[in-house]
């Protein structure tokens, strides 16, 4: 996922009152970055840099505006829509910096700023999309867009720059102008409580395991996890599990105690539900009635309808189709894993029907017996260290890229590790920032982020500063970190948005970005080295004795790659359904929570035994992280990538330079700057089929 902060705002001129010329100097947004490469300066960035570094950016930006629409010259490229890019940098800085930092180690202050900050920043794009007379400006240059002498790339830039303002309100009556304003504004301020909450209950809840026994099951490393866990929260000598994936998840994955397994999983899936101070029900019927009204205002009979048209999928419809097409194999995959499970289990005389709290251990017993495949045989070769050499000589095989650690750059908390990255020929292309291990201030999940974007100004490309934050198992006493498979998998999916932002070749940050149902092909692609016997060569050793995986097991890996794929297809295609549910409501209704998503679900007929990924009180992809109407975009990507990597196979080499070099060039060089499927058509030869996802998740 990626944060980025629209063009705009300001109208908050009246603050800078209270800044003296000292304490501007002392801040370090406020003059140029003398770090190596001009990395943030995290060791002299403070909390209390940010509001005034965000109120004299969002000045700078209403002077650069202003400049915009007083110019007595005719509007040109040039003078009206580069300008307005190239406006808003300082608020790009800082934005890219605090953004980040509330993601991967929040405190309470950053949590106070972010409420102050976020309206305002809200305000302060929507009074720049909502000018009028920079509108003008800009729709007549957008009227000669057909004259000669723009570039394919500067083409799409005015395309996106006028379409943002139709989109955004620039074609609407002042009431309706205001009206908009204030949806934004309360948008802003209920998905950021959302977030909150769910931090809130992810860290407000632990099960605490006191006696020896009720570790029955769990391999030692979990053991040793949880009791460093314990240590670490002051309660030494017992074993904690959370609500983290890679902790729960464990646990439910291991644990032969069917009660302890029900409890926390009970707690998982009912956080923000518990009608408390941190309930998410209330938010979500606000959100979801405001987000239609928005839609409506603009024109749209839906929120989805006015996501999607931005898409590479164009209409609901279109996402319909492909999901309900993968609904129903999957769904008869599930049940059929389900009766297996519960096979198993009769022949173990365990004398139950199975519940959604036992799928995860009842699947991984199906595991052993038809793949004999046991997730902890597999942890002593992915040491982390191995798997990152692994996954950067996968990158120098593909695109002849060099890595090499710094420690000579400053870090926002020193679990983080810097490199630099060098291009084929020994050229700086970007810096890249991992930071790998959960902690109680940074958010659950992994994702790719940058603090800065690569660019050209005049030509000369400005390095972008990548960063990928993840939750991996941590190291224990004497044990490394030891990830599993898919832990394995999901760097290598990061590291693939890496590649993306690193071999950007854009002129404009505009025009780099990419359509949301487009986004995870560079990532999801990667996930397919991951597990080629040729790459796991490389880095899946032993992590005591260096020894290379044995083949057997590289084997049962592969073999084993579409088990559990109706239960994993399923729980995603119910989650991204839902979504599309919320979003294709089409008359304002207080919407009570339980029951639309019960409706949902039933409306499918999925079984009690799964439910949604992310059901609608956690599902922060779509409530606060941007993929609203857009949870469908993996599937849709996974479309893309399964059938990119097949053309790799198809020429008998993975590392095929010729596919590589048309996939760096035609994908990962060019971000948003070209139609994506033209990008696609153009490295592929053709439009991407359906085929090779179905036969990669087994359900053909
Ligand atoms: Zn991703």
């Amino acid at each position: 996922m990626k944060t980025r902060i629209m063009i705009a705002l300001l109208a908050i001129a009246a603050f800078t009152g209270c800044k003296t010329d000292k304490k501007a100097s002392d801040n370090p947004f406020l003059t140029e970055y003398t770090t190596p490469f001009g990395v943030p300066p995290f060791d002299k960035i403070k909390a209390e840099h940010y509001i005034p570094a965000f109120e004299e950016g969002m000045k700078q930006q209403n002077e650069a505006i202003e400049a915009i629409v007083n110019n007595t010259e005719a509007p040109t490229f040039a003078n009206t829509i580069e300008a307005l890019e190239n406006s808003g940098q300082l608020l790009a800085k800082v934005g890219a910096v605090f953004f980040n930092m509330t993601e991967a180690v929040s405190t309470d202050s950053l949590q106070n700023i972010s409420e102050i900050i976020s309206p305002k920043l809200t305000q302060h794009s929507d009074e720049i999309m909502m000018n009028a007379k920079l509108f003008e400006k800009v729709k007549a240059v957008y009227a000669q867009k057909d004259a000669p002498g723009l570039s394919g790339e500067q083409k799409m830039l005015l395309e996106d720059t006028y379409k943002s303002f139709v989109r955004s309100g620039a074609n609407l009556n002042e009431e309706q102008k205001t009206k908009l304003k204030e949806i934004n504004s309360k948008l802003s301020s209920l998905t950021i409580k959302y977030g909150q909450n769910l931090l809130a209950d992810n860290n407000g809840y632990k099960l605490v395991i006191d006696k020896e026994a009720d570790l029955a099951g769990l391999p030692e490393g979990v053991k040793a996890a949880a009791a460093e866990e314990a240590k670490n929260q002051n309660e030494s000598g017992k074993w904690i599990f959370t609500l983290d994936r890679s902790s729960i998840f464990t646990f439910l994955t291991y644990s032969e105690k069917r009660d302890l397994r029900q409890k926390i999983y009970e707690e998982y899936a009912t956080r923000c539900n518990h009608n408390n101070g941190t309930d998410n029900k209330g938010l979500i019927d606000s959100i979801i009635n405001m987000r239609l009204a928005k839609a409506q205002i603009l024109g749209y009979p839906t929120y989805a309808a006015y996501v999607l048209e931005e898409n590479m999928s164009k209409n609901p419809e279109n996402v319909f189709n492909l999901l309900n097409k993968l609904w129903t194999p999957a769904i008869a995959k599930a049940k059929a894993e389900l009766a297996d499970m519960q096979k198993l289990a009769d022949k173990e005389g365990a004398n139950i029907k199975l519940e959604n709290w036992d799928w995860f251990y009842y699947a991984e017993k199906v595991r052993k017996e038809k793949y004999d495949l046991d997730e902890e045989m597999l942890r002593p070769y992915f040491k982390l260290e191995n798997v990152v050499e692994g996954i950067f000589s996968t990158a120098t095989k593909l695109y002849g890229l060099s890595f090499k650690e710094r420690n000579d750059l400053p870090l926002y908390h020193p679990d983080a590790k810097t490199y630099e990255v060098f291009d084929t020929d020994g050229s700086h292309l970007g810096i890249l920032y991992m930071d790998y291990h959960p902690r109680a201030s940074k958010r659950g999940g992994a994702w790719c982020t940058s603090f800065r974007d690569a660019k050209k100004v005049d030509g000369k490309r400005i390095a972008p500063v990548v960063s990928i934050v993840c939750n991996f198992t941590k190291p224990a006493g004497d044990l490394p970190a030891l990830l599993n498979f898919d832990e394995v998998e999901t760097l290598f999916h990061e590291f693939g948005h890496g590649l993306h932002a690193l071999l950007n070749q854009c002129t404009y940050t505009t025009t780099s970005n990419v359509p949301r149902d487009f986004v995870e092909l560079p990532s999801q692609i990667m996930e397919n080295w991951a597990s080629e016997p040729e790459v796991m060569a490389v880095y899946a050793r032993h992590y005591k004795t260096n020894e290379v995986i044995p083949q057997a097991l590289v084997e049962k890996i592969k073999n084993s790659g579409t088990f559990n794929q109706g239960f994993a297809t399923t729980e995603y295609l119910a989650a991204s359904l839902l979504d599309m549910d919320y979003h294709t409501v089409a008359q304002p209704a207080k919407i009570d929570v339980a029951s639309f998503e019960k409706a949902a679900m039933d409306k499918i007929g999925l079984i009690p035994q799964i439910l949604p990924r992310y059901r609608s009180t956690y599902f922060s992809h779509i409530f606060d992280g941007g993929y609203s109407a857009g949870y469908y975009g993996y599937i849709w990507a996974e479309v893309l990538d399964a059938d990119a990597f097949k053309a790799f196979k198809e020429t008998g080499n993975i590392f095929d330079q010729t596919k590589a070099k048309a996939f760096r060039t035609e994908v990962l060089e060019k971000g948003g700057s070209e139609d994506v499927m033209e990008m696609y058509k153009k490295f592929r030869g053709q439009e991407p089929a359906i085929d090779a996802l179905l036969v990669k998740r087994g359900l053909i």
